[in-house]
């Protein structure tokens, strides 16, 4: 059995196929294995997400019905008892996020995960490319230190390649190609998960940089409104509610129109409520003064509405009101794929079986980002890796032992 691809899709899948008995070698370009996992545990090490079932696979979007039955096969639930037999305790945070205990790195859960490969007996090559397909069964391989090219014949293959940003860790889509010219439809990738470009003057560069808005909420033309924290910064803005409505903005760019992200900087107030604050008597106080009295607005917020509305400090009460509340974010662009925190498109469900298998070459089999599907951060990413590779190693099981059924059968006759 042979898989492709060290990240958390492929290590699952080998993990699951060997605690099965069989005999699982892995192949990873890089040098070290979980390279992009590793970068996952840099920004927080967002697991999984203790959400309801449904509701969890309400975030894959167009593929939702089919994250759903991959859940039930590995949920968070399961994730958190495959971690702590790693000997690593997870917890759920507020927000109903799932993480490690701060005790752990999470450099300590992929050691202790790649020990107990070692212990099952999966043999790991590092250093190791995977540069196709070799006739209907075989992959065309190469040693990086050597640089020698060998082919494997193996009774099944788990390809687990990653998307196609943050490239530096391995994951570079260049698996595309070779896929594409075996006949295989792969989506166009684009950035998912991604700051937003704006293009702000060069006064709002200089004097905003990078500036944090909090408890703000952010709407897009079609009214999906997400609650959170806004980073300004020089070429746009960051931060997780722009990221969750990559899919809104990426679909709206795609008609040639700048996309417009609504921002209401007093999401907790009622637009009464707001406007009976506006029309306390201003007297002499500048705008900058007056916001951050009735409202506790401060820097850099004047600056960002001036930046949108030149003549805001004119504007009557009603007018600011609604401005405060709908400021219209004009987004050029988003920011370049390799940035991105995960990769939209990939190979398309159509070319895979239910267990996903490749209908074009049977005995290979696809998990992970490298797949069709998106969804916000949150734990969702991961936990779609996971259960994919889970997925997976269920299906090589399911379709080896359906092949060598007949077998057993003609021998016994
Ligand atoms: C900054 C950042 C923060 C993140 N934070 C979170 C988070 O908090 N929570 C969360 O859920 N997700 C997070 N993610 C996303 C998560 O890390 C990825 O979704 C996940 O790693 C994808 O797993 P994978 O196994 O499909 O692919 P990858 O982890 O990309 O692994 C694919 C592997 O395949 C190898 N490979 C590729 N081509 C070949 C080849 N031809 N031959 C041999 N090997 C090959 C690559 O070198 C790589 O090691 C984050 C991502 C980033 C970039």
């Amino acid at each position: 059995m042979v898989i492709i691809g060290g990240g958390p899709a492929g290590l699952m899948a080998a993990q699951r196929l060997a605690e099965a008995g069989h005999r699982v070698q892995l192949f990873e370009a890089q040098a070290t294995v979980g390279r992009k996992f590793l970068v996952a545990g840099h920004g927080g090490f967002n697991l999984s997400n203790a959400e309801e079932t449904s509701r969890f696979a309400s975030r894959y979007g167009a593929e939702a019905a089919r994250f759903q039955s991959l859940l039930t096969h590995f949920s968070p639930t399961d994730l958190r008892a495959w971690a702590a037999e790693l000997g690593i305790a997870t917890f759920v945070g507020t927000s109903g996020r799932i993480f490690p205990e701060a005790r752990h790195k999470p450099a300590d859960l992929l050691r202790a995960w790649l020990g107990r490969l070692r212990a099952l007996g999966v043999e790991i090559n590092v250093r190791h490319r995977w540069l196709g397909f070799a006739g209907d069964h075989g992959l065309r391989l190469r040693g990086e230190a050597s640089g020698q090219e060998f082919t494997l014949e193996p009774a099944a293959t788990v390809l687990a390649l990653g998307g196609a940003s943050w490239a530096k860790t391995g994951s570079d889509g260049a698996w595309a190609p070779i896929l594409r010219e075996a006949g295989v439809a792969v989506i166009p990738f684009a950035p998912a998960n991604c700051g937003a470009e704006v293009c702000w003057s060069a006064f709002f560069q200089e004097k905003v940089g990078r500036a944090p808005l909090k408890n703000i909420a952010l709407r897009t033309d079609a009214g999906t409104t997400l609650r959170g924290e806004l980073m300004l910064t020089d070429y746009g803005l960051e931060g997780t509610p722009v990221y969750a409505l990559t899919p809104h903005v990426r679909a709206a760019l795609a008609t040639g129109q700048p996309a417009t992200l609504w921002l209401n900087l007093k999401p907790d107030l009622t637009p009464a409520e707001l406007l009976a604050r506006l029309r306390q008597p201003r007297g002499k106080a500048s705008l900058a003064d007056f916001l951050k009295k009735t409202l506790r607005l401060n820097a850099p917020v004047p600056t960002l509405l001036r930046e949108i509305r030149p003549e805001v400090a004119t504007l009557p009460p009603e007018e600011l009101a609604a401005l405060l509340q709908a400021l219209p974010l004009p987004v050029a662009a988003l920011r370049p794929l390799d940035e991105a925190i995960s990769t939209a498109g990939g190979v398309a469900f159509a070319e895979l079986t239910e267990g996903l298998m490749l209908h074009r070459r049977p005995g290979t089999f696809l998990a992970g980002e490298m797949l069709d599907w998106e969804a916000p951060t949150g734990g969702y990413l991961l936990q779609g890796c996971f259960s994919t590779g889970t997925w997976v190693a269920n299906a090589v099981r399911q379709w080896l032992a359906e092949r060598q059924a007949p077998l057993l059968g003609k021998e016994g006759m």
